[in-house]
């Protein structure tokens, strides 16, 4: 990064970098972390008090190494200031805002980008000399929605399950939609099954951190606990969330919502999940919640080579979700149901749109799915109609009460 001689953001894996001295760290992935340890010597960790708690805990790095600051203060750091912002990724995920007397460089590590980012007192009215932008999906085919809609959708679904017995079956009739003489059969099939009946064990796969906002937002709509295992637990301890806190449970039959791991969730392992908690629990739904398993209207025109104008992006391309927009996957029975649903902690292609066309930005540097020159040529398209745009209408317009683009 071009900020000042020593600065690193997310360069762990190298080792020793020579002469830099001062390492940000954006939040707790390991792809961003790797390469911190126990052995750490070769310089001071910057990051947030969360990230700092995490890295002192699982990576057991040295504390005289790891340097927490708080959230939204301008801190000087010698010839550098730098403000943390929120980066509404995972816990503890933050913005980096360097600032010297010649350029502001914005820092997004991981983020999904929200009207908050474009109102924050730092960012607001400034101009970003270079931003350095998470590009994960920076294509049109990521058109997922917004992920309150995600975690309110998947609420409904399981408050449906426990409420109405025959819910599941209907739900099961969904897949077949669009093929009539084959949902008939189905639809037989289906009927014959006794209607499930008993108690659903929910299942919600993660990651180390992330995505704790599903269960929560479950868990809180059927009024249930959450139940995670020991090492998630203490990895939540670092996390000071008083919300989750309150929740969490370490009896697996108290919580109904389970935390497991992302590699747990896959239809063929559910009903061994099951098996253990059988016969407090006579039937299982597990969520698994990635980015890219949405599907947006064909209409839309949403392919990886699809050059879809800013406006018709930034106006049209919403991509509403509702509980009756999810179907089940497949392999899923009316007691072993199975969702893969698009969640993401990540910016979808609109949320990416909207940020930088409500930013003045000078240049663009992006950080992931940098591999190919094809790729980086193909992004680059994107930064050009994004500036053109901005120049052709001036800034888009972002409230402070926006929560939403
Ligand atoms: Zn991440």
């Amino acid at each position: 990064m071009n900020l000042e001689p020593g600065v690193a953001v997310d360069a762990f894996r190298f080792g020793a970098v020579p002469n830099i001295s001062m390492y940000f760290l954006t939040h707790f992935h390991s792809d961003h972390y790797g390469g911190l340890s126990q052995t750490w010597t070769h310089g001071k960790i910057y990051c947030s008090e969360i990230t700092g708690r995490l890295v002192m805990q699982q990576l057991r790095v040295s504390p005289e190494f790891v340097v927490m600051l708080p959230l939204n203060e301008r801190l000087e750091l010698g010839k550098f200031a730098v403000t943390l912002i929120d980066a509404n990724h995972c816990p503890g995920s933050v913005l980096f805002l360097f600032e010297t007397p010649r350029q502001r460089i914005l820092h997004t590590g991981d983020f999904r980008a929200s009207p908050a980012h474009i109102t924050h007192p730092s960012i607001r009215n400034k101009h970003i000399d270079s931003l350095y932008l998470d590009t994960t999906y920076l294509s049109p085919k990521y058109a997922f929605p917004h992920q309150a809609d995600v975690v309110d959708s998947c609420a409904e679904v399981c408050y449906k399950l426990t409420h109405d017995a025959d819910f599941a079956r209907r739900v099961m009739s969904r897949k077949s939609e669009g093929n009539q003489g084959l949902m008939k059969k189905l639809l037989a099939s289906i009927a014959k099954q006794d209607v499930a009946v008993g108690k659903w064990l929910i299942i919600v796969g993660t990651y180390s951190i992330g995505k704790e906002r599903m269960a929560i937002g479950i868990a809180k709509k059927i009024g249930a606990k959450i139940f995670a295992p020991p090492n998630k637990r203490r990895i939540y301890t670092c996390l000071q969330d008083p919300v989750l806190d309150a929740l969490l449970t370490s009896d697996p039959l108290e919580g109904q919502v389970h935390l497991v791991s992302l590699q747990e969730i896959r239809p063929d392992t559910l009903s061994a999940y099951l098996d253990q908690f059988k016969p407090h629990y006579s039937s299982i739904v597990g969520f698994r919640p990635t980015g890219w398993t949405y599907k947006p209207p064909v209409a839309r025109g949403a392919t990886p080579k699809a050059t879809p104008s800013v406006e018709t992006v930034t106006n049209l391309w919403h991509s509403p979700f509702s509980e009756s927009d999810m179907v089940p996957s497949r392999g899923s029975t009316q007691t072993v149901m199975y969702y893969d649903i698009p969640y993401s902690e990540h910016s979808s292609f609109r949320d990416l749109t909207c940020f930088c066309t409500s930013l003045q930005i000078g240049r663009v540097i992006p950080t992931v799915n940098v591999g190919t020159q094809a790729s980086r040529d193909q992004m680059r398209m994107w930064f050009d109609k994004w500036g053109a745009e901005r120049r052709r209408l001036g800034l888009r317009k972002v409230a402070d009460s926006q929560t939403r683009w």
